[in-house]
């Protein structure tokens, strides 16, 4: 039994929930004086800084759960800097005995965790650790050989196959109260200190109009989700102009919704038989697994080839012309064009768009996959720093299952297959709003005025040539 004095800590990470959270709930039966504690780390080794748009993101959702513990009698103590030596002078203010997280699967975060796991033994602590955030922790799938995957089908069969995917763990009733510290509550860190929010210019009304982050935002969602289009998934998630995917993307990213969550709603609603629609929706699920199966195993994805034979492979410098055209979304291929700007206004685009605008950049610009990465990796709210890269390498053709690099897309055919009466592309690009459904995918033909809208940057034959022949240099060397 532990003495009265003693007290636990939870530190929470990517796991901004209180619902199907076994760290909080652990801590929560302990009974112990609990403080909850979020730590902005920016400092640690190979720590990435997180983006503008995710920064966002994480102030509200903070405040948000923040509320959420205070309704329950805790609290969220706010501490920025390296982890590691935070939690170590945090245990010496609360006077802790016990440590509680969730498991996080990138390397210089699992080092953190390592070192602290380490000294809390060395120190006659308790830390324990869970699974909360994949259903398929990266070493417990495993090939016939014993190694890691490189093909998703192959790989989502193998988690399947032995699925015993545990039911989500209810809300805690109440939190033990935070212990008294030491440390004055002035010098703890306060969200707003912390500046995520933008300011000069504040370009985050777009993403407000569309998001509710934290837990609340993310049940909605779902459960929107599931009511709706979820049937009709099949069709829907390829059609940019509707709402026909979950946009659970952001809320998976910071936790506030469990996978086990999602899949256990899902089993409710179908106990018998999961609808065909329903069951491709899941094997998305099963690619945000398989991007953290390699991301555990390539650690260095967003720098690095998958397969090295791309280090030979020539990219093209982009000019600022160029660049700035892209990100902008002025490149004159409406398609692309909308996508970059419902990134830009709204901090999110439509998957199609998003291979489709990637494809642009690294295949018709010859430019290196790992610039536009960065660009999403900053714009994007669920940048996510194992899908990001690795969707990047999948559409460069660098990655693992990777689209051939020879499959280049085309974003007039994509346009006029997925977005055929230019609804999408009429919402994003207001100089095209008069042009008819036909017309309005390729608006250098329409013979009129376009109120700005440029002409195209590149000739798609051409450029999509020029890239067919660095990759067979490539092939060739
Ligand atoms: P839904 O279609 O409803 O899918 C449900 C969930 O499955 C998503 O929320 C997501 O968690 C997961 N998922 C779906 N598709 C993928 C995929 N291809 N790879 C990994 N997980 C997937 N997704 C991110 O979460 N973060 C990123 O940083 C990210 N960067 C990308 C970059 C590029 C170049 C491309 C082509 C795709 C990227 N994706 C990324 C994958 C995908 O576009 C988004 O997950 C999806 O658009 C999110 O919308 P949704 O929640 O409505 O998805």
């Amino acid at each position: 039994m532990a003495s009265s004095t003693e007290t636990s800590i939870v530190w929470l990470r990517d796991d901004l929930r209180l619902d199907d959270n076994p760290a909080l709930s652990e801590a929560a039966a302990l009974g112990l004086p609990l403080t909850v504690v979020y730590i902005l780390d920016e400092e640690s080794d190979g720590v990435r800084p997180l983006g503008g748009a995710t920064k966002w993101w994480l102030h509200h959702s903070l405040a948000s759960l923040a509320a959420a513990l205070e309704a329950k009698g805790s609290g969220l103590l706010l501490r920025r800097g390296p982890a590691e030596e935070i939690i170590r002078e945090l245990v010496a203010e609360t006077n802790a005995r016990h440590l509680f997280w969730n498991r996080r699967y990138g390397q210089p975060e699992r080092t953190v965790d390592a070192a602290l796991k380490a000294w809390a033994t060395e120190n006659g602590l308790q830390a324990s650790s869970y699974q909360a955030n994949l259903l398929f922790e990266p070493w417990t799938v495993q090939t016939g050989a014993g190694g890691p995957y490189k093909v998703f089908t192959p790989f989502w069969r193998a988690c399947l196959a032995g699925a015993d995917i545990r039911d989500p763990l209810q809300v805690p009733g109440t939190l033990p109260a935070p212990p008294k510290r030491t440390r004055t509550a002035q010098a703890d860190d306060t969200l707003d200190g912390w500046g995520l929010l933008p300011s000069a210019p504040d370009w985050s009304a777009g993403l407000a109009a569309v998001w509710e982050p934290g837990e609340d935002g993310a049940r909605n969602r779902l459960e929107d989700f599931l009511d709706g289009p979820a049937e009709e998934y099949g069709t829907g998630r390829n059609i940019p102009g509707v709402e026909g995917t979950s946009r659970l993307s952001p809320h998976l990213r910071f936790g506030e919704v469990s996978p086990f969550r999602v899949w256990r709603q899902i089993r409710r609603r179908y106990p018998n038989k999961v609808p065909a629609d329903v069951g491709i929706f899941r094997a998305e699920l099963g690619w945000r697994e398989f991007c953290w199966h390699l991301l555990y195993t390539n650690p260095d994805l967003a720098t690095r080839n998958y397969r090295p034979d791309f280090d030979r492979f020539e990219w093209e410098k982009p000019g600022k012309d160029e660049l700035d055209a892209w990100q902008q979304g002025r490149t004159g291929y409406p398609f692309v064009d909308a996508g970059m700007r419902q990134l830009w206004q709204t901090g999110w685009m439509h998957n199609r768009v998003r291979m489709a605008a990637a494809s642009f950049l690294v295949k018709n610009l010859l430019t290196d996959w790992r610039v536009g990465e960065a660009w999403f990796w900053d714009t994007l709210v669920d940048a996510d720093a194992a899908s990001n890269p690795a969707n990047w390498q999948w559409v460069a053709g660098s990655g693992a299952d990777a689209s051939p690099y020879y499959r280049i897309f085309n974003p007039v055919t994509q346009s006029k297959k997925f977005d055929a009466a230019g609804n999408y592309l009429r919402r994003f690009i207001p100089e095209l709003a008069d042009l008819d459904g036909k017309a309005i995918h390729e608006p250098w033909k329409a013979g009129v005025e376009l109120d700005g809208y440029p002409r195209p940057l590149v000739d798609l034959p051409e450029s999509r040539e020029r890239a067919l022949e660095a990759y067979q240099k490539l092939r060739d060397s």
